[in-house]
């Protein structure tokens, strides 16, 4: 069993399929937390702080959750929609983290059922857990969009850098890029340029996109010139977060 916050169809915002349909599977929990990203959220009257997602992270919103218990049903649920839409968009799987699932059956059907079918299936991953891919070897034919947590998460290195696991999926997976979620901050203080140059020791082949770090348009915009002067300066990839440009800080979208 597995849970799910929120599925949707919407266009990628983010990464290297900027732009291409796709249908969205966001999975609840998250072996991280990110206090750092500042977005503060009320729990009966408790003021907390989190990343952007919190809603998928926070098990305090569990009851809003969909567990999924038959991937059968899901599967042919996507079939129908799919079929009225009259094409096959990529699948994102997005959380959370949903790589903590990885281990789960009914999650495992449900990925090599999408793989069957001939989907794209990308997963956006925080890169500390690796699926077995010997054991599900559907997993080596999915998309992972890395995005590594930098110190500005406010999660400490040894949890968020996990070198084996980020060797394992680059090796292992079709496709692997890097995504990082960048403030003013971390730019200015030359941080960020230090932190993604080890993160490139251990994985040299990897194209780097950096986007700036905000829940609406006014955090986007407080970010965004800092980190396309940085990407300029090192010979990154832009990726700006269109869904918020366009959607503001409305969810499911
Ligand atoms: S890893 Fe991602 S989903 Fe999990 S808490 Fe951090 S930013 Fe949020």
């Amino acid at each position: 069993m597995f849970w799910l916050t929120e599925r949707f169809l919407s266009i990628q915002g983010e990464g290297r399929y900027t732009g291409v349909p796709s249908y969205f599977f966001r999975t609840g929990g998250c072996n991280l937390h990110c206090p750092g990203f500042g977005t503060k959220y009320r729990v009966e009257g408790e003021v907390r702080s989190g990343c952007d997602t919190y809603f998928a992270v926070d098990r305090s919103f569990a009851g809003s959750w969909e567990a999924v218990e038959d991937a059968e049903m899901l599967l042919s649920e996507m079939d129908r929609e799919f079929e009225a839409l009259g094409y096959l968009p990529h699948v994102v799987i997005t959380g959370g983290e949903p790589l903590i699932y990885a281990t789960d059956a009914i999650f495992n059907s449900v990925i090599e059922g999408l793989i069957r079918r001939g989907i794209t299936v990308t997963f956006e991953t925080n890169g500390t857990i690796a699926p077995d891919f010997e054991r599900y070897p559907f997993y080596a034919r999915c998309v992972y969009a890395l995005s590594i947590k930098l110190s500005n998460s406010g999660e400490p290195y040894e949890r968020r850098i996990v070198p084996g696991t980020l060797r394992s999926i680059a090796e292992n997976a079709r496709e692997s890029f890097l995504k990082f979620t960048l403030d003013r901050q971390i730019v200015e203080s030359g941080a960020a340029e230090q932190e993604i140059a080890q993160i490139r020791v251990m994985l040299p082949e990897a194209e780097v996109f950096c986007m700036p770090v905000g829940e609406s348009r006014a955090a986007l915009e407080r970010n965004d010139r800092a980190v396309y002067d940085f990407c300029l300066r090192h010979g990154y990839r832009y990726g700006d977060r269109l869904h918020i440009r366009i959607f503001d800080t409305t969810v499911g979208v």
